[in-house]
């Protein structure tokens, strides 16, 4: 059996008490799709869990976006979904449309998508029972005699870990919020393993590797979401279950359509969802009126919902009409949540630390460019790797070679994509290339010699 170097143990958790073996406490540090993965797979292998997650409230925002669902995400759902609910609906075809808004290039390729507050809902009605409307049509699942122990706790920001041989200590400040007062109290919680699924800004990496910097990649996502009902026959007769895309000088726009509120599939009910990279140079006066939001505060990542300032927003608009095809170009005009986030790129050297009592998932360990459809699954993929190895099912090295791997052949071909696609101009061609390369499974792809390099050391 492997062993996951937690002190000898075995890598099933290993320490006997009355016959019956213990499995470690794991604390997962991020309550987003990362560490609801972790969560929910980890309970229903018996493990006691308890995710901190700073947000303040008990759920976190709903970021009313489409994703695409991945192979290992859709995996996931299979191998642990108690709920029964459909996470993905499948899109077929994928157009390319000219500025003027022609169809130019048409293709049969099947696409799963899905939204991040379906995912998100549908994990905590696993994690811990969190009823909504999202569940319409499934159950709320059953808890099994097997399952481990849950915690969710809410409002805990994670600032320090400390090694302490046999396990991790935690130091966290919980936020209490009520009428009246805003309170801050410190505590700290043990862990066996500690899971770090904080996303690419990650404290816990920060805390083992300073050097490592999220870095811009030179351009933002537009985002925004528009009622079926109210787009254009023109609109909807290419975004309507289609994958629409344009490519331009320094830009890009995906649209397509996504469950609409509660997850409904229902035609009508359902959300035309749009993806607008553009350039904007570190920097430039551009960037810098974008990224300040209403309240003037300059943002260094994100403008979330609500925030965007309506100078910058007239400004966006109108660089749609100018460059976009006019059904795109429409969807911005439409929109009335439209948010921002600038493209990064970051990379851990490595995902296990502390004699293998700290794991790095997810963003938190790679964050990639866009174009490779790939986080939610890397995070999936990841946990059922995790899973793997600490039931004893594969070795230590073949958990860190999977996802060391994975990590990084992913990173390294978003940048590729994403320069290609964003700075040099090409033939539509190239870009359709490139698109169907990204597709590729996670099983089919062969990566390249240099990814393997230096993971025994790890
Ligand atoms: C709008 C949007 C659209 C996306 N579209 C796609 C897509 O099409 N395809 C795709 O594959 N992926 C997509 N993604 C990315 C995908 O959602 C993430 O890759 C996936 O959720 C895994 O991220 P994560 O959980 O590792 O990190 P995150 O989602 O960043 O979550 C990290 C969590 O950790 C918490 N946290 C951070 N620091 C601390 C701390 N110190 N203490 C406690 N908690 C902390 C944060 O509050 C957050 O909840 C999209 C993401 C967004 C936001």
């Amino acid at each position: 059996m492997a062993t996951n170097g937690l002190n000898g143990t075995h890598a099933n958790g290993g320490h006997e008490t009355n016959g019956r073996a213990k499995k470690p406490n794991l604390v997962i540090v991020g309550g987003s799709l990362g560490g609801l993965f972790a969560g929910v797979a980890l309970k229903t292998h018996g493990y006691n869990t308890t995710i901190l997650e700073r947000t303040p409230e008990n759920l976190l925002h709903n970021q009313g976006a489409g994703i695409v669902a991945g192979g290992d995400t859709l995996e996931f759902f299979k191998r642990y979904d108690r709920t029964g609910k459909p996470v993905a609906v499948p899109s077929f075809k994928r157009l390319y449309l000219n500025r003027k808004g022609d169809v130019i290039h048409e293709e049969i390729n099947r696409q799963n998508m899905t939204s991040w507050d379906l995912c998100y809902y549908l994990l905590r009605a696993n994690y811990d029972q969190i009823d909504s409307p999202y569940l319409e049509g499934g159950k709320l699942p059953e808890i099994r005699p097997t399952d481990g122990q849950i915690k969710y706790i809410y409002g805990a920001t994670v600032t320090g870990i400390e090694d302490k041989d046999s396990h991790v200590l935690v130091s966290y400040t919980r936020n209490h919020h009520d009428d009246n007062n805003a309170t801050e109290e410190p505590s700290t919680i043990q862990a066996d393993i500690l899971i770090a699924a904080d996303g690419p800004s990650s404290t816990i990496r920060a805390i083992l590797e300073p050097q490592v910097q999220r870095t811009y990649a030179g351009y933002c996502v537009i985002r925004g979401t528009v009622p079926e009902p109210e787009g254009s026959p023109a609109a909807l007769a290419v975004f309507r279950e289609r994958f629409c895309f344009f490519h331009g000088p320094q830009m890009r726009n995906l649209t397509y359509t996504i469950a609409g509120e509660h997850g409904t599939t229902e035609p009508g009910k359902r959300l035309l969802n749009f993806v607008w990279y553009a350039n904007f140079p570190e920097g430039s006066l551009e960037l810098e009126k974008l990224m300040t939001d209403k309240e003037g505060r300059r943002r260094r990542i994100t403008i979330p919902p609500g925030m965007i300032a309506p100078g910058p927003w007239e400004m966006v608009k109108e660089m749609g009409q100018q460059r976009l095809p006019p059904q795109m170009a429409e969807m911005a005009e439409k929109t009335r949540s439209p948010f921002v986030q600038c493209i990064t790129d970051v990379i851990a050297p490595k995902n296990l630390y502390m004699g293998d009592k700290v794991v790095l998932i997810g963003d938190s360990l790679a964050g990639f460019q866009p174009h490779t459809v790939a986080s939610t699954s890397q995070a999936a993929f990841d946990v059922m790797c995790l899973v793997e190895w600490l039931d004893g099912k594969v070795e230590r090295r073949e958990f860190v070679r999977r996802t060391m791997q994975f990590a990084r052949a992913m990173q390294d071909m978003g940048v590729r994509i994403g320069n290609r696609s964003q700075f040099e101009e090409l033939d539509v061609g190239e870009y359709i290339e490139d698109r169907n390369f990204a597709s590729i499974k996670r099983e089919e792809r062969v990566y390249p010699a240099w990814t393997a390099e230096g993971l025994d050391e790890i």
